[in-house]
């Protein structure tokens, strides 16, 4: 079954072809980062016009590098939420329009479904159950997987995102949007026994977390240690450390708590944030001390992609779930929502 992905929800275009039996074929990514990069943050409509100017020249690539014809594909998926609604609405009504026209289904993708099944597109990839990570741009979550579908999400964080606040921090000092790979760039070269950055609700039972007290503990920071209004080069690069050494052991405490609640011995990772070197590398260092294994995604399929929304399409449609054939897109859709599929 040859099933093409639409991932338009934010301010990536990506698109591919995934095969139920022979793997992914081809896959394709625009990233707006240049468009919205001069104010700081995602402008929705500039996303959404972009979104109609490469969709269909970006599909017309994969099916080429493919070597498929329009006959080929038996089914469509494109995101469907969450995310910025015009976005989302380009991807749905362009998808929609495909499927009419060839004559097969489509289905409307849970984008951090398609973050948290991404891991499954390598060739080492995780067995159910396991409890995943998700951290992104608007998400961090640890979520029990006991199958498609089969979702219980055991802590969130109860304001800003991971990501939010790499995004955030990077502004303070004066990196360019998106912020996550700036930050660890310069935190790369920081000293990590200068600043101790507070771990936020890591002494607190439960599995929820908290990034926004982090933040503004990082925003002080700056401001204490700025001489006449500047922050010096050295401050720079410290206070990126202490910040990403704050967010990985928070993230890594938090996710062995998750198995041992649990009782599972597999880690999976994805979002955005889990392209984080030091986050995966000391992940796996924590968790080999409980012979519990990490699996994520390949870097380029931690942030958005077309990819991880045709695997995880595929998977619902191979099982026979369509949606009906209204364009119908969620901004908000809580995870748990999601019907289970049984394994084929
Ligand atoms: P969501 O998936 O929650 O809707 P999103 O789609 O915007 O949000 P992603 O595309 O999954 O999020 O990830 C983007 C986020 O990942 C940004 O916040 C970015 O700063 C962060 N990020 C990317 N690479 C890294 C990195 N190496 N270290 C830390 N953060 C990173
Ligand atoms: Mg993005
Ligand atoms: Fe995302």
């Amino acid at each position: 079954m040859l099933i093409l992905g639409l991932e338009t929800s934010c301010d990536e275009t990506g698109v591919a072809l995934y095969h139920t039996e022979r793997g992914l074929l081809a896959h394709a990514l625009f990233s707006q980062i240049d468009i919205h990069v001069e104010y700081g943050g995602v402008v929705p409509e500039l996303a959404s016009r972009d979104h109609v100017r490469k969709t269909l020249p970006l599909l017309e690539q994969v099916m080429a590098e493919a070597g498929v014809t329009a006959a080929d594909i038996d089914g469509v998926a494109y995101t469907a939420g969450p995310g910025l609604v015009g976005a989302l609405m380009v991807g749905a009504t362009l998808a929609r329009a495909l499927a009419w026209g060839w004559g097969v289904p489509a289905l409307g993708v849970h984008h951090m479904e398609g973050h948290l099944l991404a891991p499954m597109l390598e060739e080492e990839h995780p067995e159910f159950p396991f409890v995943a990570l998700l951290v992104s741009g608007g998400h961090t979550q640890l979520v029990r997987v006991d199958g498609i579908g089969k979702y219980k999400l055991l802590g969130e964080s109860l304001d800003d995102a991971a990501g939010e606040a790499f995004d955030k921090v990077a502004k303070m000092l004066g990196l360019p949007y998106p912020g996550g790979p700036h930050v660890a760039k310069l935190a790369a070269q920081g000293n990590s026994e200068r600043f101790d950055f507070p771990r936020p609700m890591v002494n607190r039972p439960g599995l929820d977390f908290s990034f926004s007290g982090l933040k503004t503990y990082t925003l002080n920071t700056v401001e204490d240690c700025k001489i006449d209004g500047v922050l010096g080069e050295q401050d720079r690069v410290d206070i990126a450390r202490a910040f990403e050494d704050a967010v990985v052991s928070t993230l890594t405490i938090k996710c062995r708590r998750a198995l041992q609640q649990e009782g599972l011995k597999t880690l999976v990772m994805a979002g955005g944030v889990s392209a984080n070197l030091n986050l995966r590398a000391e992940l796996k260092r924590a968790l080999a001390k409980e012979q519990a294994a990490v699996f994520y995604p390949a870097p380029q399929f931690c942030t958005d992609n077309g990819a991880m929304i045709a695997y995880a399409g595929a998977q619902r449609l191979r099982a026979g779930q369509i949606d009906a054939a209204d364009v119908a897109v969620r901004p908000r859709w809580p995870m748990d929502q999601l019907p289970p599929i049984e394994a084929a």
